[in-house]
């Protein structure tokens, strides 16, 4: 399983469907794919191979932001509805996750009880907690630190709000992920190897850090919202 993101000038899609054949060597049952653009956020998702997934991905949709997911099942069986990427309620939020909530039904039952779901899986949890907080009032990045400080287990994530095309919220906890460095651009992935084509210039993440990706910042942060300084070191993996 793994995570994928871009950030930049280029049409996202193939970026993200290369990185993710990179990363088809951790294994997965199903993968997808969601690019942001002016109309909103578009989503492709398929059970079984990469290959399978392209052959759902319309590639008329142009778009300069996106996520993608190769899933291993922990919650839910592998099928096309539990493959992430996964939406809030009402389409907002847009969210991939590697890893495995523990706290999910206690979650469910103190804050979602009103809240009707899509998929079977842990990770649905989280993108719905993101929107009833911002449905509070919280901003995007608040709505999203909220939800991280309440999760028990671990998680590599990434995250699409649609009202903001501009970045992508990433954060992790005992799973990998790295956020890369390029000339206006950014990459997110689970491992370097994933997007080595596009940059080796590479940005560790910490447990219980999040991050605000655009296209020419990386904002690290704990969870309290306090900003972290880190340089970057370049990977020396074969493409
Ligand atoms: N627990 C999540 C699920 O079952 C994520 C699994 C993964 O790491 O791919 O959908």
């Amino acid at each position: 399983c793994g995570i994928v993101g871009y950030i930049g000038l280029n049409d996202t899609k193939e970026i993200l469907l290369r990185g993710l054949e990179k990363l088809e060597y951790r294994g997965y049952d199903s993968a997808g794919i969601a690019v942001i653009n002016e109309k909103g956020v578009h989503v492709f998702k398929e059970k079984g191979r990469i290959a399978d997934l392209r052959n759902t991905v319309d590639f008329d949709v142009l778009a300069q932001t996106g996520i993608g997911h190769t899933r291993w099942a922990t919650h839910g069986v592998p099928s096309t509805i539990n493959s992430h990427p996964h939406q809030s309620a009402s389409g907002r939020f847009t969210l991939v996750h590697n890893g495995v909530i523990e706290n999910y039904e206690i979650l469910k039952r103190e804050y979602l009880q009103d809240v009707n779901f899509t998929s079977e899986t842990d990770t649905e949890v989280i993108v719905q907690l993101i929107e009833v907080f911002a449905g509070e009032g919280l901003s995007t990045e608040e709505a999203f630190r909220k939800t991280l400080q309440l999760l028990k287990g671990s998680y590599a994530l990434a995250l699409l709000d649609d009202q903001n095309e501009e970045a992508i919220f990433v954060a992790k906890n005992k799973s990998p992920l790295l956020v890369g460095l390029g000339d206006s651009f950014n990459v997110v992935a689970s491992d370097a190897m994933a997007m080595l084509q596009v940059t080796d210039q590479y940005v560790e993440l910490m447990d219980k850090e999040m991050v605000i990706v655009t296209r020419n910042a990386v904002t690290i942060k704990n969870l309290n919202g306090d900003v972290i300084t880190r340089e970057p070191y370049t990977a020396e993996l074969d493409a």
